[in-house]
């Protein structure tokens, strides 16, 4: 990446062929795709929701009215979420901010959900990281942090629950280069926390925005100061908070990390926001970094290392999610395509490259919780939803034109393994329920050799089982139960022609749904005597 402006494009990446649509150009440049990570209950779900209200996309925080007139939280729209106050599901919520075209890509909550976390990462172009300020960094904004970095995602950083007692400004912000390794700059400072939060001290522009209980402003217009050390500031702020203030301007001046576009735009830099997402304090500032730093759709790599650019005038796309029964009334599963390059039009052909067969994209949708619309075209950025009926998988490249192809979505090693056993006789629900969700990504699924041939579910982390019991039953009505197997692993096995396997006779064989042979390991000790005893075999683990 070189410098570029705030909009986004830099001279290298700009197509050399004068013909590039100036309408094209325009569409990309006003695109920001971004999702956000964080610890569960740091407050990603609140900061969507306020999001939304800012931008006027709902009406009411927390809650939006649904052609039915049902009530529901936009991103949080299936019943077991509900039950378990956690997100599941990850959809992305398109809107408009100060003339920028932004898609939110919502992100799963649980420690469980990484592999679909992962897949929605590839899908974004930036990332907002939400850090409770009482918590710091917690586990797993680590792990999603390290996803985000691998890929070199730009990311802003949003420190949420200023109105509650939380931890010194300084050392979240210590914590923040320590901890992930990447540089922080604070581009506004608390004034005190808790009971004694008073504001935000813009540290770019020399404001200070004040902050009130008050339940349906929390916010006074901002006072414009010359500098933290304007005797105007004592007035408003009062003396011990404003010798606190000066003494940490001071020395965020004297040895603090000052904002850097570019630093932040090769992720190097992550520029941090102080706030509270439930009383509305320090969202316009952080809304407003989001549409202007935050970068547009760039040149993405594929699979071939071949850079291709989003201003290429034909589509190109990839899979990154699917999800069945979106909406209980349609059941029907929809493939989430991130457009990457050219404009998409309703009822255009395009190639699917997994399958190398022609496509017509009759009725792409967009989404906004359960409710959908047709769309007539969508640009790079844009999420669109296509009706897939078992056509389309995680990972296909949909592309029209010159051929193009995006590296495929790898999937993590199982950790887990259950036997889904059927408790009633709704056997072809049972099927079409295990396939699906086998489909969407939620777990791996393979059969004995011998003996019965009931489906062996793999998932990367446990809670899963509880997830797809309470899908098979919601979703497809049927009463199945796992039953946990004590494997730790499972293994693709790759050998030349009929090649003998010596294997320990706890090692259970298995296949997967396209016939290939899979062994499942009970422990790490059996996998590695396995690898040694068969030198010439490849124990893949993955597919
Ligand atoms: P998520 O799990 O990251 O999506 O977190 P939520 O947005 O669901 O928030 C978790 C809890 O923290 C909820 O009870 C929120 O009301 C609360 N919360 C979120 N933001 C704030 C904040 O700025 N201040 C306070 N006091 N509570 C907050």
């Amino acid at each position: 990446i070189t410098a570029r402006g705030p909009d986004g494009y830099n001279d290298r990446m700009s197509s050399p062929v004068p013909a590039v649509s100036e309408a094209l150009r325009r569409e990309v440049e006003r695109r920001r795709t971004f999702a956000i990570i964080s610890h569960p209950d740091a407050g990603k779900t609140t900061l969507t929701e306020k999001t939304l209200l800012y931008a006027g996309a709902i009406e009411l925080a927390g809650a939006v009215k649904g052609r039915a007139s049902q009530r529901h939280v936009v991103s949080d729209w299936m019943d077991i979420e509900r039950e378990r106050g956690i997100s599941i599901t990850s959809a992305a919520l398109e809107f408009e901010l100060h003339g920028r075209r932004v898609t939110l890509l919502d992100t799963p909550g649980h420690k469980d959900f990484s592999e679909d976390t992962y897949r929605t990462l590839l899908a974004s172009d930036s990332v907002v990281m939400v850090i409770d300020a009482a918590k710091g960094i917690e586990t797993q904004t680590r792990k999603l942090f390290e996803v985000a970095r691998r890929r070199h995602l730009p990311m802003l950083t949003f420190v949420n629950k200023l109105d509650l007692p939380g931890r010194d400004p300084l050392d979240l912000l210590d914590e923040i280069e320590r901890v992930l390794g990447v540089s922080a700059a604070p581009m506004n400072w608390p004034i005190g926390t808790g009971d004694r939060f008073k504001g935000v001290y813009d540290l770019r522009r020399n404001e200070v925005l004040f902050y009130e209980r008050v339940p349906r402003s929390a916010r006074r217009a901002p006072v414009v100061v010359t500098g933290a050390d304007d005797p105007a500031l004592i007035e408003h702020i009062g003396e011990n908070a404003h010798r606190e203030l000066l003494d940490a301007v001071h020395l965020l001046e004297a040895a603090g990390t000052r904002f850097d576009l570019d630093a932040y735009l090769q992720a190097r830099q992550t520029p941090v926001y102080f706030g509270s997402a439930l009383t509305n304090f320090g969202l316009e500032s952080f809304l407003d970094a989001l549409v202007q730093y935050a970068p547009c759709p760039q040149v993405r790599e594929g699979e071939d290392g071949s850079p291709i650019d989003p201003l290429r005038a034909d589509f190109s796309g990839f899979v990154f999610k699917i999800q069945a029964n979106m909406n209980p009334r349609h059941r029907d599963r929809v493939a989430f395509v991130r457009v990457c390059s050219g404009v998409l039009t309703k009822d255009m052909q395009v190639v699917n490259t997994r399958l190398q067969q022609n496509v017509r994209l009759s009725r792409p949708s967009r989404f906004f919780g359960r409710d959908r619309e047709t769309i007539e075209e969508a640009f790079p950025g844009d999420v669109v939803g296509l009706v897939n009926p078992g056509r389309f998988g995680i990972g296909d490249t949909l592309y029209a034109g010159e051929p193009v192809v995006y590296p495929p979505i790898p999937h993590f090693p199982a950790e887990h393994f259950g036997a889904l056993r059927l408790q009633d006789v709704r056997f072809k629900q049972f099927d079409d329920g295990v396939r699906q969700l086998e489909e969407e990504g939620l777990m791996q699924v393979v059969f004995p050799v011998h003996g019965a041939r009931y489906p062996i579910l793999g998932v990367v982390g446990a809670l899963q089982f509880d997830i797809i019991e309470a899908r098979m039953r919601e979703e497809y009505g049927v009463a199945c139960r796992v039953e946990k197997l004590s494997y730790v692993a499972a293994r693709w096995v790759q050998a030349d022609g009929a090649a003998r396997l010596t294997l320990p006779n706890n090692v259970l064989s298995t296949t997967d749904r396209s016939g290939r042979r899979v062994l499942l390991f009970p422990s790490e000790w059996d996998l590695q005597f396995c690898e040694r005893e068969n030198p010439n075999v490849q124990f893949l683990s993955m597919a």
